[in-house]
């Protein structure tokens, strides 16, 4: 149906009305000529804030704007990813990674939105302090931020925190955990299901049963005297454990970092159930095993730690059938001086926000398991909806966010040392060959990532559209 200008409607309001707030903001409307909307066929897409048109419209009405036309020709055109899982720093350790590089790095891996863990120094485990977080982030991050709320108090496993009151709360915390730490105490866990269920929110669990993993270092089969052994079981027990708690109350709960198969068989036994868990792979889990941890170099170091090449298959399997809901980063960046020190002694943790997309372009897009639509699925449709996050993961479509990611599929690359936005360098990809590369990233139409000496050269005008 024609508008008053004779130009379609699109969504609710007239294109016209949309143009205006955007050309207030002083930028001009993009096009995206022969993008690739979810790896399909090439389509011109004309962006402001929101995604005004695609196809002949597009053109037609980009010629009539004056728009900034951008040659994207055969980039994959994503929905901008959400993480769930990323390490700020900040508070507290802003010597590893603070709000602006965190967000940095992730519009660098085609990220909009991240959703910051709670065991920060102090960790986020009131209302007040989430809403400290939530300002800061709002004031200085690149991206989204979400705030994650902890499940007890001081993370220490035994009080609960006032879910309803950080749920209402101007942060509107949506995710709790006590991540870096299991919620061990079953009736500490079953309360805390209890009332983020009532309060529209879940948790989500850091599976480690603690008196099985007294002193771990490794992937229990490369266990020595000096390192300590991770059984996979003491992550199966507790994923177990808590999909029977969450059924018998009717609450969502979300497995953080799964990295074992036994861990996948109770996911897909508890799914056929009807259990509303959801769960996230990291990408170090995806692709790297627990070989590395013959090199001895601390980088290898992660918790829950690498694990065999079956369980690396049985991750795959698992995201490709949709056992595992999402990809999330489990970013966590370390100082090097808790990096540069003997193995047991170093902190556990990977930088991945940079990373995520190429890990699982290369282990998953490039080998035929999973198509782009299904990879906009795991990395921003579904970690959106598990947050709660109503303006993000939406489709490439007009009348939608323009919050969007452009990746060159083709690139083939590997990591270089100290080749990362974070302030951290623990980065375990530095040499691994890597498929494909984020070109550029838009938040509601800010361009807030465009990769540095792009084959394709990006026009002078874009420079407006930066944040
Ligand atoms: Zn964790």
């Amino acid at each position: 149906m024609p508008g008053r200008s004779g130009v379609r409607l699109v969504g609710a309001r007239p294109v016209s009305e949309r143009l205006s707030g955007h050309a207030a903001a002083g930028r001009r409307p993009l096009l995206l000529r022969g993008a690739r909307p979810l790896g399909g066929p090439r389509q011109d897409v004309l962006v402001t804030h929101e995604v005004v048109a695609t196809g002949a419209t597009a053109a037609r009405l980009a010629a009539d704007l004056h728009a900034v036309r951008v040659d994207v020709e055969d980039l994959v055109l994503l929905p901008g990813l959400v993480d769930l899982h990323t390490h700020l720093r900040e508070p507290g350790d802003e010597a590893s990674e603070d709000i602006v590089s965190a967000t940095r790095a992730a519009a660098a891996g085609g990220f909009t939105a991240v959703h910051a863990m709670a065991n920060t120094d102090p960790p986020t485990d009131t209302v007040a302090r989430a809403e400290a977080l939530a300002q800061a982030a709002a004031a200085r991050g690149v991206v989204d931020v979400a705030v994650v709320g902890a499940v007890t108090v001081g993370r220490r496993g035994v009080d609960v925190v006032d879910i309803p009151a950080m749920a209402r709360s101007r942060a509107r915390v949506r995710i709790f955990s006590d991540d870096g730490s299991c919620v061990g105490d079953p009736s500490v866990m079953r309360q805390a299901l209890r009332s983020a269920a009532a309060a529209g929110a879940l948790v989500a669990q850091h599976a480690q049963e603690p008196r099985l993993t007294e002193d771990a270092q490794v992937n229990e089969r490369r266990a020595t005297v000096e390192l300590p052994g991770w059984p996979p079981v003491a992550e199966d027990v507790i994923v177990a454990r808590d999909c029977v708690l969450g059924h018998d109350l009717g609450a969502p709960v979300h497995i953080c970092h799964v990295s074992t198969a036994g861990a996948v068989d109770v996911l897909r036994w508890a799914k056929a159930r009807g259990t509303a868990v959801t769960a996230e792979v990291a990408p170090h889990h995806l692709l790297l095993t627990d070989e590395l941890v013959g090199t001895g170099d601390p980088v290898y170091k992660v918790n829950p730690p690498l694990r065999s090449a079956e369980d690396v298959e049985a991750l795959r399997a698992a995201l490709a059938d949709g056992t595992i809901d999402a990809v999330a980063t489990d970013h966590a960046p370390h100082v090097s001086s808790r990096k540069s020190c003997a193995w047991s002694q170093a902190s556990p943790g990977m930088l991945g926000l940079e990373r995520a997309l190429a890990v699982v372009l290369t282990t998953m897009v490039a080998p035929g398991r999973l198509e782009w639509a299904q990879v906009a699925d795991r990395m921003a449709h579904r970690p959106a909806l598990i947050g709660g996050l109503a303006d993000q993961g939406r489709p490439v479509a007009a009348g939608e966010p323009a919050t969007l990611t452009l990746v060159d599929p083709t690139v083939r690359w590997r990591a270089a040392p100290r080749s990362t936005m974070s302030l951290s360098d623990n980065d375990p990809y530095v040499g691994q060959p890597l498929q494909g590369q984020v070109e550029a990233t838009m938040l509601r139409g800010k361009v807030v990532h465009l990769a540095p000496g792009t084959v394709r050269g990006w026009p002078d005008d874009v420079a407006d559209h930066l944040a």
